[in-house]
């Protein structure tokens, strides 16, 4: 199994993380990849309240990302986070008033649909999860399902090890139907002792049952870490899991992906 895109990667602008897109791109290139996507936390754990807009203009100029920058394409990406048990994302209650320069903002687009909408891709996570202490199964199962009908997501980031238990099946048939895709994080298997490894994997195989795709990422924070699979690719090679599932297979596949999901 020979994966040739990291579609999940961070730089320094997540503030927890080391390198710059160069040098994550470099170590793409270095690796054998075919494509890189840069995927910075766009979340509440960036910068204190209240939000400000003027925090965000790494998000707001990717288009002065090369589209292919030392022979690796280079996708533009944001990993959101799940807010509220509805699914909704980070910033999308914030409305601005000024732009960053300080001109009146007449766009009428919240912080979610203004950064969102410059990305090829969003991955929708949870992190901070105490909004769903308490919250029974179906309301989880609603929070995954929500975030899937948001028109820039195309990957639920780490369901495996985000510690929220949710109706798999339910959201796997209904990503399946929306053409988006399911993660499988390399740092699971790195973490609590395999416990969330052990979920991860109860995930891939249904996946593969249902014909779900996955997206096999390694949520790099360093370079060095970039196209790092290792663990994932083992667990997916022992489950037989069927490579035409994988949507970061090689560039061409996930470039498809991308436009069948028919993003907004
Ligand atoms: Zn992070
Ligand atoms: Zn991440």
């Amino acid at each position: 199994m020979n994966i040739k895109c990291d579609v999940h990667t961070h730089t320094f602008y997540s503030r927890h993380a080391y390198s710059t897109i160069e040098e994550n791109i470099c170590a793409a290139k270095e690796i054998g990849l075919e494509l890189l996507g840069s995927t910075d936390h766009f979340s509440g754990m960036l910068f204190p309240e209240p939000l400000d807009l003027k925090n965000y203009q790494y998000f707001s100029n990717v288009g002065a990302w090369p589209r292919e920058w030392h022979g690796v394409k280079l996708l533009r990406g944001c990993e959101s986070d799940i807010i509220d048990l509805k699914g909704n994302l980070f910033g999308h209650d914030f409305y601005f008033d000024k732009t960053i320069v300080s001109d009146p903002y007449t766009g009428g687009k919240d912080l979610d649909k203004f950064v969102t909408d410059r990305m090829d891709y969003v991955i929708a996570s949870v992190h901070g999860k105490g909004f769903t202490i308490g919250a029974s199964k179906k309301e989880t199962t609603e929070m995954y399902l929500g975030a899937l009908e948001h028109p820039k997501v195309l990957i639920l980031g780490h369901t495996g090890r985000s510690g929220v238990p949710y109706d798999v099946d339910e959201v796997l048939i209904r990503a399946k139907e929306l053409g988006k895709a399911i993660e499988i994080n390399e740092h699971s298997f790195e973490i609590d002792g395999g416990q969330s490894s052990g979920v991860c994997k109860k995930i891939a195989i249904r996946c593969a049952e249902l014909g779900t795709k996955i997206a096999v990422s390694t949520d790099a924070h360093i370079s060095v870490d970039i196209g790092r699979f290792n663990n994932t690719v083992t667990m997916l090679e022992e489950i037989h899991f069927p490579e035409e599932l994988i949507a970061n297979r090689n560039a061409e596949v996930f470039l498809e992906t991308i436009k069948n999901a028919k993003l907004g």
